[in-house]
């Protein structure tokens, strides 16, 4: 992995706008991603980590122009996707893929494994026939399926050979930076272990860059590089895996981690697990968004936001209370 800045979001926001209630002057809207600023280093893994409706979805969307951001800038290699003309934007639509949660939805079950892995390349109109044949064939064998099966449909396939035909299609353009969106939640445990090693296998093979949304922190754990944690659309606490795991800082990042189920005999637990729900998004708090639930909130947490700041080498955390290490 180089020190070289494949990806940045600068302030980026988006917002999505209700109905106007009856006599009232204003829409009602949501801060569904509020002001983030990530870098993301060319062949790195980025885990983005938080609850379900935390807004790394939407952060996922925006960076690939699925949804437009209602503010602030994409830069992919120093190029503003935003004012990229529509032919740049269709060739930089090459080197940013997805791979999406649900492989079943996401592949038209009207066509092949074959057909659906050489449909973006047409698209693109890339190769002959022939090339384009040899490429997929290829593609499809990097994935691990069978020469056999080139002709089946999704639904002859099970969860995990289809999230393989997902990746093949994701991959077969040949992009430099891939978003996987809850790539893994809806497979078996031991058919996700399969997948997450195919994409490490398949990054270090492509010089891939990626950026890996999941509510689950094993996951997160044992594909990324550097970790993000995100809470009510914002970035609150950002660090190398190792040194997030063994020195959380954030109170919320503590509390995800105590939450994990499973005994971890090296981890000391850490009696902080969130209470209550993440708020409603059309009420977000005053002052720190995590105020209401975090165990160490204090009146300077009801008043004040906590900027994102490096708290030590590479450790950034947005919370007035955090030191340096943590004390567990
Ligand atoms: Fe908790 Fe205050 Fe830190 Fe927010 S700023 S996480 S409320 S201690």
């Amino acid at each position: 992995m180089s020190d070289r800045i494949i990806l940045e979001t600068r302030d980026l926001t988006c917002r999505f706008y209700g109905k106007k209630a009856l006599l009232s002057r204003e829409r009602p809207f949501v801060t569904a991603v509020d002001g983030v600023s990530l870098s993301i280093r060319d062949g790195e893994t980025l885990g983005l980590v938080g609850e379900s409706g935390c807004g790394k979805s939407t952060l996922g969307k925006a960076i690939l122009r699925l949804i437009e951001p209602t503010a602030g800038q994409v830069l992919f290699e120093g190029r503003d996707m935003a004012a990229a003309s529509a032919e740049e934007l269709r060739a930089l639509r090459r080197e940013l893929q997805v791979v999406f949660q649900d492989p079943y939805s996401s592949l038209n079950p009207r066509m092949t494994a074959f057909e659906l892995v050489e449909a973006p390349l047409e698209v693109h109109r890339i190769g002959t026939k022939a090339e384009r044949a040899a490429r997929v064939a290829e593609m499809l064998r990097m994935v691990g399926i069978d020469e056999g099966s080139l002709h089946k449909f999704p639904h002859e396939f099970s969860g995990g050979q289809r999230q393989r035909i997902g990746i093949a299609r994701a991959l077969i353009l040949g992009p430099r930076f891939i978003i996987c969106d809850e790539a893994v939640s809806a497979l078996d445990v031991s058919v996700r272990a399969q997948i997450l090693n195919l994409l490490r296998s398949l990054q270090r093979q492509m010089g891939l860059t990626m950026l890996f949304i999941s509510h689950d922190l094993s996951v997160i754990r044992h594909i990324s590089d550097r970790v993000a944690v995100m809470y009510l659309g914002s970035i609150v606490e950002l660090a190398p895996k190792a040194e997030l795991y063994a020195h959380p800082l954030h109170p919320y990042t503590r509390g995800l981690l105590s939450a994990i189920p499973i005994p971890d005999v090296h981890r000391v637990r850490l009696d902080e697990i969130p209470e209550g729900e993440i708020p409603d998004s059309y009420h977000q708090p005053a002052g720190c968004k995590y105020h209401n639930r975090c165990p160490l909130a204090q009146d300077v947490c009801r008043r004040e936001r906590p900027a994102l700041r490096e708290a030590c080498d590479g450790h950034f955390v947005a919370c007035h209370l955090a030191r340096e290490k943590s004390s567990e």
